[in-house]
């Protein structure tokens, strides 16, 4: 079975696109059982991954809430259309079934008063980034720069306070995953539910805005949290170029294991961002996941890799929604 922190299925299929990574049927067909389906409202300018390093990119432009809300209704139901279930517990993962959590990429879909908060609970709402790589009411993200720190911009708002507290209650997970360090601090204070980035790599293999520091690192480990390792390949790569071709799985398995020695084997998992980036050729998409579990396979036994596979997701999230 694998568990996944984040695709973009959902954007690619609302746009007209077919998919790029995450067939469904392979899907199914190599033990893909789903994961986060992020909701991602999408900036007015196109957003182009930079091709070589280094790069320092502007803030994309920000989203409306009311705009934000209704391309988030649209996208909601092309989750819902997908021959997929909807994880309302832990319990909905099941062996030969995808199962997708809901996941808003920014929160900008969330009204500033959290109003709507408990309505998109009650649709299946079960994590929310707080932030993409740009600016909103609660909290602002990373702009994508390389070679960069994630300390970029101020902490959250009030608003995000709030959201965090209210994520806490309702026992929504909060996903650190594009979100600036101090942003990341104020969450890692705030919350009462392990840390948790869903597609993110280590920042000292690769210095992107985008990665977390060993003191993240850290922080995350102790707070009994993951990080979903990013296939991305500019998240990935030593010198942060956008190259598919020539970007082995073994930079995959570089983040997997030095994450793994830097946390321990509880806090590691994938977070493939299949459909929103730029994967290693080698990998391709869904149907290299036995490949990939083969390369890192050298190095694990079984029960290391169940963890790294499934089992650390299943954990967390089963700490987090209770
Ligand atoms: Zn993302």
């Amino acid at each position: 079975m694998i568990i996944d922190g984040h695709n973009d299925l959902v954007l690619r299929m609302w746009r007209g696109e077919p998919s790029k990574h995450l067939d469904l049927d392979e899907a199914r067909r190599v033990g893909f059982a789903g994961g986060f389906f992020a909701l991602y409202v999408p900036s007015h300018s196109a957003f182009a991954e930079p091709e070589g390093a280094p790069y320092a990119l502007p803030f994309p432009d920000s989203v409306p809430h009311e705009e934000a809300a209704r391309i988030a209704d649209e996208l909601y139901d092309v989750l819902c259309a997908l021959p997929v279930r909807r994880a309302m517990s832990v319990d909905d993962f099941e062996e030969g079934e995808i199962t997708a959590i809901v996941h808003l990429e920014g929160a900008e879909p969330i009204a500033d008063d959290l109003s709507n908060l408990q309505e998109w609970y009650d649709r299946g709402l079960r994590s929310i980034g707080l932030v993409w790589s740009r600016a909103n009411a609660f909290a602002e993200g990373v702009p994508f720069r390389f070679p960069h720190g994630p300390d970029t911009g101020p902490g959250l708002t009030d608003a995000g306070r709030e959201l965090v507290a209210a994520c806490n209650g309702l026992r929504i997970l909060v996903d650190v995953s594009h979100l600036n360090e101090r942003g990341f601090w104020d969450v890692a204070e705030l919350t009462d539910a392990p840390i948790v980035a869903t597609h993110s790599n280590a920042h000292v293999l690769c210095p992107s805005t985008r990665n977390l520091t060993d003191r993240q690192l850290d922080a995350i480990r102790d707070s009994g949290g993951i990080v979903g390792v990013n296939f991305a390949v500019s998240f990935l790569r030593e010198d942060g170029a956008s190259a598919a071709a020539g970007t082995g799985i073994d930079e995959i398995g570089r983040h997997i294991h030095y994450l793994v020695d830097r946390m321990g084997i509880d806090h590691v998992g994938l977070g493939s961002d299949f459909d929103g980036a730029t994967v290693p050729e080698e990998l391709g998409g869904v149907s290299g996941l036995p490949l990939l579990l083969e390369t890192i396979g050298e190095r694990y036994d079984a029960a290391a890799l169940a963890k790294i596979t499934h089992e650390n997701w299943l954990r967390v999230l089963r700490a987090t929604w209770g």
